[in-house]
Formats: structure tokens, C-alpha cells, sequence
């Protein structure tokens, strides 16, 4: 339950709370809906942009105060009085933070089919929103020719990993940052060419002794932007996925822009659901089988029970999660 607004990271035990009201699941009304049991929830750096005062303006729904969080999630159904569903089936989407629950109707979840038998963790990472997000955002917006340079930050995360094997697949050459000597390792391994510690090393000396940098994959702002403007060759292609240096503070200014204008920097920022449309059906066709026979990596961390929500929410935003964070609420 979001309890309260707050200052700087969430504080577990502040931010939310706990409540064990019950759910009868064998008698609790359906009234044409079903029964949901979460088997997992994601938590992303976003959800610290939902925790906010209320009337804060904001283009995506954010949390209220006394109800539950909520989240991308996998549950199963335990009851159903709805035409379109069954007992057993595996829906994904927005779901509550809480063990049970009933839906009125489908809305916008879907129901998944598990074909290539990945853990239903891998349905909120790689083969869920973050996948989703690296997958459209760099067939819409990347333009990638053979022989060009990539620079992903945030590059050991659910979508800069993702970005990092895509780039390598269309021929580019990566150069990655990431905040640990041990995530540099892991983004070598999935075929950075170059990776460094952004904590260690200045961004800005690496991007000029490696690049110039033909796209950038922002996942960060902040002053890693500001290195990015300046290492960007003309015509560069920007792609504005997230500004996580900020989300805690409010962000600092970006001082070149003005970069933008005379390298002629193309810039698209995008939210995952805005090209969802284009490219979901295409993303389920392709991306489960290419984890499941292993020609996209990725690395998930899982933390077990619901109280721990926010703890994990605190480890993502200090980056101190390897990979995906993932909250399991129960296995089957
Ligand atoms: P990650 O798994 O990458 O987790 C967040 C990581 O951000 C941390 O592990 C940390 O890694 C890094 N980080 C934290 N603080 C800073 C900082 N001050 N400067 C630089 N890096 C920092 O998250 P996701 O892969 O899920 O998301 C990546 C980005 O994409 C986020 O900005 C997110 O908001 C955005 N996003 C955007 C979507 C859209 O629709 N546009 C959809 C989904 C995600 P490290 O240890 O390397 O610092």
C-alpha cells in the first residue's frame, strides 16, 4: 500500500506498508470476472516517477495513497466466470501488488502463451515490458548501418543489455557504461566492445578516444547525455528512453544542447506503449524463441514476497540489482 509521498529513494517502511486483509478465494464474487493469484511482479525505476504528491500533473497514472502499488506482472487464474478466460491460464500486465485478485474483464491484459517454456519471471524482463522497450525503440528509431558506433548507457540493465545484443546483431560497434566492475564484465560478455565504469572513468574521455558515436541509447540524462552531445557525430540519432540519474533528484540541466542543432542530432524520445501497436504481436512471435534457444541474453534478479517491494525499489534506483528485478510472490 502506498503510504507515503516520498523525498529522495523510497524508504522501505515509509514509503508502504503492509495490510493482510484476506481474500476468500474459494466464495469471493466474480460477477462475470475471474480470480487472479500473482505469481510475479517487476519492479523498474519507473515506479519511483508514480510515487508523487496527489494532483502532481503526470502523463502516466500514478499511485494513490492508501492503495496498492502496481506494476508489470505474471498471475494465474484460479477461478473464472469470464467467457474468454479458464482456470490455469497465464495472463500478463498491470497488476496490483497484492497475492489475489479480481478482474472485472480482460482490460489490457493478455493472455500468454508459453510455447518455448520460459520461468514466468522472464514475461515481466526480457520477454516483457523492458524487452518490449529495447525491441521497438530501436526498430523505430535506430537506423542502424553496418559499421557504426552505439553508445548505451545503463548498458548492464533489463534494457541496455537487450540494446547491446541488438545493436551487435545489425553490425555496430557497442560502446557500454555501466556503474560496477562486475556489470562491465557482464555487458563484455554479451558483445560490448568497449564497456567502462562510468564511476571510475570519465564518460567523456572514453566517448572521444572510442567514438564519434553515430546513435546514442540514452537510458541515464544527466551529464552522460551531455558527454553523448558531445562525442555525436552529424546527423547522430538520439534515442531518449529514460533519464534515471534524475528520477530521485529532478535531474540536472543538459548544458549542449545546442549540439542538437548544429550536428543536426535526430532525438526521439518514446513510452513502450506508443509503439505498441506496431510491434507486440511481432515481439511475441520473435523474442521468446530467441531466449529460449539463448540468441538474447539476459540475467534476472529474483527477490521473494511482496513486502519486499520496496527494498527492491530502493537496490534498482542505487543500482545495486544485476539485471531484471523481479518480485516473486508465488511459483505456482
Ligand atoms: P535497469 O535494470 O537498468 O535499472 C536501473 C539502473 O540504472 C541501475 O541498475 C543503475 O545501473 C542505473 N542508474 C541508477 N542511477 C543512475 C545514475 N544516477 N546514473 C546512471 N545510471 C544510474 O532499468 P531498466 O533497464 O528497466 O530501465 C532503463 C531505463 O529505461 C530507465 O531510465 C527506465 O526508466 C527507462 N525505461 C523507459 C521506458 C519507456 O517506455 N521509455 C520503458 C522501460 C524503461 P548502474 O549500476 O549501471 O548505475
Amino acid at each position: 500500500i502506498f503510504s507515503k509521498v516520498p523525498e529522495g529513494i523510497p524508504q522501505p517502511g515509509t514509503t508502504t506498508c503492509d495490510t493482510s486483509e484476506t481474500i476468500d478465494i474459494e466464495n469471493v464474487p466474480l460477477q462475470g470476472g475471474f480470480l487472479v493469484k500473482t505469481l510475479v511482479v517487476s519492479i523498474d525505476p519507473y515506479l519511483r516517477n508514480l510515487m508523487v504528491a496527489p494532483g502532481t500533473k503526470s502523463l502516466l497514472p500514478t499511485y494513490t495513497l492508501g492503495q496498492p502499488l502496481m506494476s508489470y506482472g505474471v498471475g494465474v487464474v484460479v477461478r473464472s466466470d469470464c467467457r474468454d478466460m479458464k482456470a490455469g491460464d497465464h495472463v500478463y500486465g498491470t497488476l496490483p501488488h497484492q497475492q489475489y485478485f479480481v478482474q472485472k474483464d480482460l482490460a489490457d491484459l493478455r493472455v500468454l502463451d508459453n510455447t518455448h517454456r520460459l520461468p514466468w519471471s522472464t514475461f515481466v524482463g526480457a520477454a516483457g515490458m523492458p524487452g518490449q522497450t529495447a525491441f521497438y525503440g530501436w526498430k523505430e528509431f535506430s537506423h542502424a548501418t553496418r559499421g557504426e558506433t552505439v553508445f548505451v548507457s545503463g548498458a548492464a540493465g533489463a534494457v541496455g543489455s537487450f540494446i547491446i545484443q541488438l545493436a551487435k546483431m545489425d553490425g555496430l560497434k557497442v560502446i557500454a557504461s555501466a556503474g560496477s566492475d562486475e556489470k562491465v564484465e557482464f555487458v563484455k560478455q554479451l558483445g560490448a566492445d568497449v564497456a567502462f565504469n562510468y564511476k571510475e572513468v570519465d564518460t567523456a574521455k572514453v566517448l572521444a578516444e572510442n567514438g564519434p558515436i553515430n546513435i546514442y541509447w540514452d537510458n541515464v540524462g544527466g551529464p552522460t547525455l551531455d558527454a553523448a552531445l558531445e562525442a555525436a557525430t552529424q546527423h547522430a540519432r538520439f534515442i531518449e528512453c529514460g533519464q534515471i540519474s534524475g528520477y530521485n533528484t529532478g535531474g540536472a540541466p543538459v548544458k549542449n544542447l545546442m549540439n542538437v542543432v548544429t550536428k543536426c542530432i535526430s532525438m526521439n524520445g518514446f513510452m513502450v506503449t506508443s509503439l505498441e501497436k506496431k510491434y507486440v504481436e511481432e515481439f511475441y512471435r520473435v523474442v521468446p524463441e530467441q531466449i529460449a534457444k539463448g540468441k538474447i541474453r539476459h540475467r534476472e534478479q529474483v527477490f521473494e514476497g511482496l513486502q519486499n517491494v520496496e527494498e527492491v525499489l530502493r537496490r534498482v534506483l542505487k543500482g545495486e540489482t544485476q539485471g531484471k528485478a523481479v518480485v516473486q510472490v508465488a511459483t505456482k
